[in-house]
């Protein structure tokens, strides 16, 4: 361990009080995705104080600010370290005396903590910039949770002046043992796609189905067959998964249905695996909807690709990983279909996810993100703090040996 990175652990460590006092404060004013006006103002008024370049509104409600030495070249290495700030459409139901303010609000996902070691992370390379061999972008999407944050900011621009050629970013994961570090090159989490099936037929009276189209039965024919896809398409040796996760249909019982909608989820790991999902699930549904005289509309509202890290960023993580928590506390994991829209700046400025465990089974801290329990160990918030200021040094330092 060098003895830079033994100093950010340490200014990390201290940092404990005050990263819990943010994580806190931001638990009880959660805000959903592009709705962070809140969050993003105490983020943006941090990185101020610290005498950082700021701007707002990236992407509606992001934050962006560069950390670099006084007089950084503009040829110097520019390395983007993300975290995310939204919160879930969930109500809390922790009962901790920080608890959600806001009813049917709540971060459940840990995105509060994230918030929380950004701040921190700005805190230590704000002290340390003179130290800087480059520039560190430091990003606060908002909006990860399944409604395009991270597509947003790079539209407004967030990839460019400056380019920066790596990016890093990290999950706590209530999951996994405190303090923790999944590393691994490859992919982590899964493309995640949402889809919409419509099915038009002819509605009529429930006693003359002669007459009609009905789409009830259409639809029920085409939840059944789409299971065929990953049974029957998808090679065995890959992974996917096709969920229905709502069916609408008609409204009364002696009425026979004229349109029904079906909305899913699809998940993969390699894009030539999502394409194929998207592909036959529009072929199954409207071969079905031919043989039975119906129409329909695919369409997929919204999604990420599969969060895949690179060979080098996983390699520098590991290092880095193994000097602040010990290689004994370095793991990986096999990969989970959760979705990650940090998959967007992966696959412009290819680099590493981590997941840092924040489990504490003898606190009862063990929910399931997304849950209305969910909390995490806030022991692990300086160690975010460590491993992503430590990464951005390591990152810097490779370009420039
Ligand atoms: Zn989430
Ligand atoms: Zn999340």
């Amino acid at each position: 361990m060098t003895t830079l990175q033994e100093r950010l652990k340490t200014e990390a460590q201290d940092l404990h009080n005050q990263l819990v006092a943010w994580r806190r404060d931001f638990h009880a004013h959660p805000e959903l995705g592009f709705e962070e006006t809140r969050t993003a103002g105490i983020v943006a008024e941090h990185l101020h104080s610290l005498g950082l370049e700021v701007s707002t509104g990236i992407g509606k409600t992001g934050v962006v600010a560069m950390v670099e030495r006084d007089g950084a070249s503009p040829d110097d290495p520019t390395v983007l370290l993300r975290f995310d700030m939204d919160a879930l459409p969930i109500h809390e139901e922790t009962g901790l005396p920080f608890a959600s303010q806001t009813p049917g609000v709540m971060h459940a996902c840990g995105h509060d903590g994230h918030t929380a070691i950004g701040m921190g992370v700005a805190r230590l390379l704000a002290e340390h910039r003179q130290q800087l061999p480059g520039r560190v972008k430091l990003v606060f999407q908002p909006a990860e949770e399944g409604v395009g944050g991270a597509s947003a900011m790079i539209a407004d621009g967030v990839l460019e002046n400056p380019k920066p050629a790596a990016a890093f970013a990290m999950h706590l994961w209530s999951r996994l043992p405190l303090n923790q570090v999944v590393v691994q090159p490859g992919p982590v989490w899964a493309a995640a796609d949402k889809f919409d099936l419509i099915v038009h037929g002819r509605g009529g009276h429930g006693a003359t189905p002669h007459d009609t189209i009905d789409t009830t039965l259409v639809a029920s024919q085409i939840v059944v067959a789409l299971q065929s896809i990953v049974a029957r398409n998808v090679n065995p040796t890959e992974t996917a998964v096709v969920t229905v996760g709502s069916f609408q249909s008609g409204s009364v019982g002696n009425v026979i249905s004229e349109k029904a909608v079906l909305q899913g989820t699809v998940r993969s790991f390699n894009a030539d695996i999502r394409a194929l999902l998207h592909r036959r699930i529009d072929e199954v549904a409207g071969g079905i909807c031919q043989a039975f005289g119906a129409t329909h509309e695919f369409s997929v509202p919204g999604g990420c690709p599969a969060v895949v890290n690179s060979p080098e960023g996983a390699a520098l993580m590991q290092q880095v990983a193994e000097a602040v928590v010990g290689s004994e506390q370095v793991a990986q994991i096999a990969p989970m279909m959760v979705g990650e829209d940090m998959a967007e700046f992966l696959n412009r400025a290819p680099g590493c996810f981590v997941l840092v465990g924040a489990a504490s089974p003898e606190k009862g801290l063990f929910s399931p993100h997304h849950s209305p329990t969910f909390d995490f160990d806030e022991r692990m918030l300086s160690t975010g703090v460590a491993l992503m200021a430590n990464a951005a040094f390591a990152w810097l330092n490779e370009q420039t040996a």
